[in-house]
């Protein structure tokens, strides 16, 4: 018989590097190189310094196949299903994350959008902080999920597997992922872009902090499409803040250069 805590508490996001493959410049240079190698015997043997300025012709040429030997896994909770829903869309990439089958969500953290704060819903005639109510609307429906669980028995995974469908896009879930490089920043530019949504958007960013960090050549002029492209191709649905965009990430490049 499964044990309900039917507690929700709010929750934030939350990103690890938990790994990512050794010496990647050096590897990314090692594989670039081979390609053009009469002699092979040197190739693994990188100056790491060489290496990274060799990766950053690498990128800026766009010869792109030797960055895809690199890996990097990152480890994302405090985000909400929402979030995720949109994340695995990225297809080249692996992904493990928490089942609602498994784990029984009789007490879950959820995520609230900041945009809630300060606003008044309009119900019943009467005016109710947008926050409190988003809060109320999730305690409803956690208390409707253990009531819906125990109707089906409480057994585990086969109530949790019915029960699951009233869990609000809101809970919190944790998701495993591991992409290479080059498709890393290809998400960078779509998910870094401020037409992505807001929690994806904030995920990425922590993400590229993380990346950066770790493989400098590779990462350090990563950014939402528009930098590379050096302006924005959403025509009409531009942001209109390119100016303000490109400011940014090139103070964020000094920053690790
Ligand atoms: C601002 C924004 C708004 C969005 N709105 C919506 C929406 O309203 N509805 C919606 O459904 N989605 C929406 N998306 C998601 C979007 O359409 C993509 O599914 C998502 O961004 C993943 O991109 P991708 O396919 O390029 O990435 P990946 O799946 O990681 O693929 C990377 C690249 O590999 C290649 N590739 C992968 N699979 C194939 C394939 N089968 N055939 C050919 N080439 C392939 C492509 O070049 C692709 O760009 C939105 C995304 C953003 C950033």
């Amino acid at each position: 018989m499964v044990k309900f805590m039917n507690k929700v508490k709010k929750t934030k996001a939350k990103v690890r590097l938990i790994r990512y493959t050794g010496a990647p410049g050096e590897l990314i240079a090692s594989a670039a190189r081979l390609c053009y190698a009469e002699e092979t015997e040197t190739i693994f043997d990188q100056d790491p310094g060489q290496a990274e300025k060799f990766v950053g012709m690498l990128r800026d040429m766009g010869h792109m196949s030797p960055i895809e030997h690199c890996v990097f896994t990152f480890y994302i909770e405090g985000v909400s299903r929402a979030m995720t829903h949109q994340l695995v869309r990225h297809r080249l990439a692996s992904y493990s994350q928490r089942s609602q089958r498994y784990v029984t969500h009789g007490g879950f953290d959820y995520v609230i959008p900041p945009q809630l704060k300060g606003k008044k819903v309009k119900d019943n005639g009467a005016e109710v902080d947008a926050e409190r109510y988003f809060e109320e609307t999730i305690g409803y429906l956690a208390g409707r999920y253990v009531k819906l669980n125990e109707a089906l028995g409480s057994s585990g995974e086969s109530s949790n597997e019915d029960a699951r469908y009233v869990l609000p896009n809101a809970c919190e879930t944790k998701i495993l992922m591991t992409m290479n490089a080059r498709v890393l920043l290809h998400f960078f530019e779509e998910r870094l872009c401020l037409r992505a949504q807001w929690e994806i958007r904030g995920v990425a960013n922590q993400m590229l902090m993380l990346a950066r960090e770790a493989c400098p050549s590779v990462f350090n002029e990563a950014g939402p499409k528009c930098i590379r492209l050096g302006k924005c191709p959403e025509k009409k649905l531009t942001c209109g803040k390119f100016e303000k965009i490109k400011k940014r990430y090139a103070k964020l490049k000094k920053l690790v250069a």
